[in-house]
């Protein structure tokens, strides 16, 4: 029999901050992970080669929300690291987002100005008010030549899925530029942990009140677990309810295999990520993990990224079929007396890191007005 006043199953982003906020307000809090290791998808170690590689992709810390800036400085020193992607187009290495550098390389312009590069988008967008799906929203931007040599392909490789048989808020994760502007990201805070992501939750996690057990799948042990005042639980939302509402219907994830290879060379690529958006290989982009933070060693990791159905789940397919479904757990989540849904896995969204930072303080907030953990060493 196991039992604490706070139950939290999975050491991800959710599940970590949860932790630290309850453990902080005196409560006693177990944390029971499937996987051998915290730190969820965001995991990272040092491998063979003395690169520190994640792995379950690159994880680039992005954010415009002071508190939760404020709140990740807390546990780590940060170092500026403004994501840049570069992708394999027709032989040629060219910048996503797309900018004027992206258009010149491709189209033989020689636009200069964000005038002429705003009139060359008109020329040559489909513009509508409110796109309906990925497609829509891709032609909205950079019209059907652009559509079709950087996104319509990588997407069916990314989600088996061609952009109309998702939504709008897929493809509009990507922005563009009307200027040279050649980073990913364009938010204030962009940064990396000093010594990654898994020292990072060492620190929220270390408190003499956090017990963290490993290597425990929640739903073997369930009728063991009692007691508690709130249980939180970060996995696959239709897991928790054995997939009573997916007869049917499944409720889709996305997973990655991720192939890694050593290659005796000092770099293998000018970037850390270098996408290819094209269907001639089924890759969807090879991360070399030795720029991240300009590290040193004499041969170099480079990881290729397939994304399959199978394997663990990563994520949600966000399109109007899978909300269907997944609504029908969430409005019986809503009856589940005493257990909270946290993350991209419980919540069947597309969040980014901070997104999930954020949602995990905002809920420890919401569920508990009255106490005050700012005074709380
Ligand atoms: N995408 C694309 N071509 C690219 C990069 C992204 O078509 O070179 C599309 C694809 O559908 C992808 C979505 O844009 O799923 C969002 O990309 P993002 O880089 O945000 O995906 P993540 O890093 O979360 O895998």
């Amino acid at each position: 029999m196991r039992s604490a006043d706070i139950v939290i199953i999975g050491a991800g982003i959710s599940g970590a901050v949860l932790a630290e906020q309850y453990a902080k307000a005196g409560k006693k809090v177990l944390v029971i992970e499937k996987r051998n290791h915290i730190a969820g998808n965001c995991y990272d170690y040092t491998d063979e080669n003395g690169i520190l590689v994640s792995k379950y992709g690159a994880h680039l810390f992005h954010t415009n929300e002071e508190q939760v800036w404020e709140y990740v400085n807390k546990f780590a020193d940060w170092y500026p690291w403004e994501h840049k992607v570069l992708a394999n187009v027709d032989g040629s290495l060219v910048p996503i987002p797309v900018n004027i550098t992206t258009v010149n390389a491709l189209f033989g312009t020689a636009i200069s100005s964000e005038a002429e590069m705003k009139d060359w988008l008109d020329e040559n967008r489909q513009a509508v008010d409110a796109p309906a799906d990925g497609r829509e929203a891709a032609l909205n931007k950079v019209g059907p030549v652009l559509y079709e040599k950087m996104f319509r392909h990588y997407t069916k490789k990314q989600w088996d899925k061609y952009p109309e048989e998702l939504d709008a808020s897929v493809l509009d994760r990507i922005p563009v530029r009307t200027n040279y502007d050649d980073r990913y990201f364009s938010d204030t805070y962009q940064a990396l942990p000093k010594g990654g992501y898994t020292k990072l939750f060492e620190r929220i996690l270390d408190h003499p009140n956090i017990e963290v057990v490993l290597n425990i799948d929640f739903f073997e042990i369930r009728e063991q677990i009692e007691g508690y005042e709130k249980l939180f639980y970060t996995g696959p939302i239709d897991r928790f309810f054995d997939f009573k509402h997916s007869l049917e219907d499944k409720l889709e994830y996305r997973s990655i295999n991720f192939v890694s290879e050593t290659v005796d060379t000092e770099f293998f690529q000018e970037n850390s990520v270098v996408n290819y958006p094209g269907q001639e290989v089924d890759f969807t982009r090879i991360i070399e993990y030795k720029h991240f933070g300009s590290q040193q060693s004499e041969k170099t990791t480079v990881v290729r990224e397939y994304t399959t159905d199978e394997g663990e789940p990563y994520y949600p397919v966000p399109n109007p079929k899978n909300q269907e479904i997944y609504e029908k757990y969430r409005d019986e989540a809503a009856l589940v007396l005493d257990v909270y849904f946290v993350g991209r896995l419980a919540n069947y969204k597309y969040f980014n890191m901070d997104q999930a930072f954020k949602n995990a303080l905002d809920l420890f907030k919401a569920l508990e007005k009255d106490v005050d953990i700012t005074l709380t060493p």
